[in-house]
């Protein structure tokens, strides 16, 4: 960014999670003149920590939420047409349990959860005899009946990414690592303070319009802005996830009914790996200071173990995270069990006529963010004379546009293309990057050619890919969030990593910083 960029932007928005980059690629598709910050990595708060659902909610049926479950299921196949790389349909086996949820509620559940929305590529559930079907391998035999029913899987992070990418598209000016200080009024502008958190750099800029997309920070946020308040309490809730080796063939997840009347997902993960999560409990410290506690790891292995066949152990763990969920009470809900709070979001408007407005996101998921950021651009455009109507429905996010041939036909054009590339690389690139792919492999003509090779698949080209047009900068942006590599490269490879990082100049290279 300019700091001598003297135009007004039309729209500002703080927060590089999948929220602000949503609203962010909305407002430039009007053809709004619009701008982003984050003050980390994109997707560095909630937006990588997520379960990775996209999903209508099973659970929060129980809690009546049928609009905002209803608005979820829509959804789904909304993102599987504008980004089928990066949301893919998933079959769940719910292991019926007689002392939890009796079976006649489960199968009213699933009618609400299989007719709430219109579905064109999902199917609906069904029953499921596990002794029989393939799906009960991995579970006890002591489990007999079962339930399936459909929902999507996605890549949180880079749904940020790609959103980004279709927000710079059409002229979006996209910032990562610069922290917004402070806005206050100027007429019916805001004036806009920013640090550019490398260089320690002030300086301002101008906006029409305000976004706080600040997720878990909203509130701290909310205080920058002079004459902006809000009655809301925050609630930080913290969820956690472990990753072990693969546990069983197949593509299902399992969604598992826990001894405490929770519910707990089994997914398998990255091609090798089973993902388990998530937990449920109150974080009153720094967001970015979350991790995993004992007492979760321990919580997690004893409500999955009910029902593998195989029992995981806690030296099978390879990896786990965990993240902030920002929740968000009135007054009296202070009591409530946390696993009840909402999920759904709302906004808060700050706007009196002659004055220029700012909008406050609360709450969300990532799920429903087209449709969030649809909804707070449907609201700004009643106070300003932007266009009413946006496109994000139909429009195609970077790298989605796979054509009639599908994401199968494209992988089979990239191995006629590319014979020397391996199969399982192609489909890494095609998976992340979707149609992109061909521009990170360029002109390439051999492995060689990909350039310096630090492990796994990773290979300089890519990196430098990621340098170029991902706004990555640190390992951790490359291992964590561009990609899941860091649960392939070796500490070796991630030491060469950091070393060609800094090489070419990209700051805080040094360490990676999240938990691995
Ligand atoms: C454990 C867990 C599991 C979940 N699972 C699911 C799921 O399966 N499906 C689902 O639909 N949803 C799920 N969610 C919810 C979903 O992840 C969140 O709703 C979503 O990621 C929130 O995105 P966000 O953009 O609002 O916040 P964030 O991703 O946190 O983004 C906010 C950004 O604002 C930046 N920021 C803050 N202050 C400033 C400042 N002063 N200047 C510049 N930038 C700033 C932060 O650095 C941050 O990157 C889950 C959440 C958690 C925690």
């Amino acid at each position: 960014m300019n700091p001598t960029h003297n135009r007004p932007y039309d729209l500002f928005v703080i927060g590089g999670g999948i929220n602000g980059a949503a609203i962010a690629c909305d407002a430039a598709g009007r053809g709004l003149c619009v701008a982003l910050v984050e003050m980390h990595d994109f997707a560095e708060g909630t937006s990588s920590r997520s379960s990775k659902l996209i999903h209508g909610g099973l659970r929060y049926l129980e809690t009546y939420d049928f609009k905002m479950v209803r608005e979820a299921l829509i959804e789904r196949e909304v993102l599987m047409f504008k980004a089928p790389h990066l949301v893919w349909p998933l079959r769940l086996v719910l292991p019926h349990v007689a002392s939890q949820r009796p079976r006649w509620v489960i199968r009213l559940g699933l009618f609400l959860y299989d007719h709430l929305a219109r579905r064109n590529h999902l199917p609906a559930s069904e029953s499921v005899d596990l002794h029989h079907d393939a799906v009960g391998r991995a579970l006890k035999p002591s489990f007999r009946h079962a339930f399936a029913y459909s929902d999507c899987r996605g890549d949180d992070a880079r749904l940020v990414i790609a959103n980004l990418l279709g927000a710079q598209r059409h002229g979006t000016e996209v910032l990562p690592r610069h922290e917004f200080m402070g806005a206050e009024r100027t007429g019916d502008l805001w004036q806009i303070c920013l640090r550019n958190v490398r260089t320690d750099v002030g300086f301002s800029v101008f906006a029409k319009a305000l976004v706080n997309a600040a997720g878990p920070w909203v509130v701290d946020v909310v205080d920058k802005i002079a004459g902006v308040t809000t009655d809301r309490q925050l609630r930080m809730v913290r969820g956690s996830h472990i990753v072990v080796p693969r546990q069983w063939d197949g593509e299902h997840a399992y969604f598992l009914q826990t001894q405490d009347a929770r519910t707990m997902e089994v997914f398998p993960y990255e091609e090798d790996f089973t993902s388990i999560g998530t937990t449920d409990e109150p974080w009153e410290e720094e967001p970015a200071k979350v991790e995993i506690s004992d007492k979760e790891i321990d919580y997690m292995l004893e409500q999955v173990n009910e029902f593998l066949r195989r029992p995981i152990r806690r030296e099978d763990i390879v990896w786990s995270y965990s993240g902030v969920r920002p929740l968000f009470e009135m007054g009296s809900s202070r009591d409530k069990d946390l696993s009840t709070l909402t999920r759904d979001y709302s906004f808060e408007v700050d706007h009196n006529p002659g004055r220029a407005p700012a909008l406050i996101v609360f709450g969300g998921k990532l799920t429903t963010h087209r449709r969030l950021a649809e909804h707070a651009m449907q609201t700004l455009c009643k106070l300003l004379p932007w266009p009413v109507v946006g496109r994000t429905d139909t429009e195609i996010l970077p790298g989605g546009d796979f054509g009639s041939g599908g994401i199968a036909g494209y992988e089979r054009d990239l191995r006629d293309r590319y014979p020397w590339l391996p199969t399982r690389q192609i489909k890494r690139y095609v998976r992340l990057y979707g149609t992109c792919a061909e521009n990170l492999i360029g002109g390439s003509s051999s492995l060689q050619a990909l350039g310096d090779h630090f492990g796994s698949d990773l290979y300089q080209r890519e990196v430098d890919y990621l340098i170029a047009t991902e706004w990555a900068c640190t390992v951790d942006d490359i291992i964590w969030r561009r990609t899941k590599l860091g649960l392939r490269l070796s500490a070796q490879g991630i030491d060469r990593l950091g070393s060609y990082l800094g090489e070419v100049g990209c700051a805080g290279a040094l360490k990676p910083t999240q938990s691995g």
